[in-house]
């Protein structure tokens, strides 16, 4: 019963790899690389909820994709779960990490109305996400000093020390086990998704 079963596994197996083994120019890729670790992480993000910020939303995401190699934020097709959700309200900009690389985002009114630039509100609240602090106070050329730069701030990309941070940090995750199978071992207190305001 059990060896049938496991005959059964494996054929299937087989079955469903066999076109990807033998088929086409898949096979022309070197041997004994089963993940290419340069290749950046890839994170769908829904902006669908993001109003009047889309526009917005999707530069902030290209800086960020212009910014760094670890990383490519790419927006989810419909239907698709998505690792980020961008949301717009009335309230001041702010993010939900979950854990790194996902989470939501909301776009806040409240810091447009005052004057604060929409696409760098994006790119900085995008940063949280990508596992960045926020730096306040701090300079303009810092993307995560936030509103502390003021509202003449319109520095949309991220300053050397933040771009190196997030390679840092997907790096780290690219070299280790899958994100789940960590989460599902770690001994200590699971991370709790904490609000990030700014
Ligand atoms: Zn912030």
């Amino acid at each position: 019963m059990r060896i049938r079963t496991l005959t059964g596994s494996l054929a299937a197996v087989l079955a469903l790899s066999s076109p990807l083994l033998w088929g086409g120019q898949a096979v022309a890729a070197p041997s004994g690389a089963p993940e290419q670790t340069s290749a950046a992480r890839l994170l769908t993000y829904d902006a669908s909820g993001s109003a009047e910020f889309r526009s917005a939303v999707d530069r902030g995401a290209a800086i960020w994709n212009e910014s760094v190699d670890a990383v490519e934020l790419r927006p989810a097709s419909s239907g698709q779960r998505a690792d980020i959700r961008v949301l717009a309200d009335n309230g001041w900009p702010r993010a939900l990490p979950t854990s790194l690389g996902n989470g939501t985002v909301y776009i806040g009114r409240q810091a447009v109305n005052q004057g604060y630039d929409t696409v760098r509100i994006s790119a900085h609240e995008l940063g949280h996400i990508l596992g960045l602090p926020d730096r306040k106070p701090g300079p303009c050329s810092s993307l995560m000093s936030g509103s502390s730069a003021g509202t003449a701030c319109t520095n949309r990309y991220p300053n050397a020390a933040e771009r190196a941070e997030v390679e840092d940090n997907f790096a780290g995750a690219r070299s280790g086990t899958p994100q789940r199978t960590e989460q599902t071992e770690a001994p200590g207190p699971v991370p709790q998704a904490v609000l990030i305001r700014d």
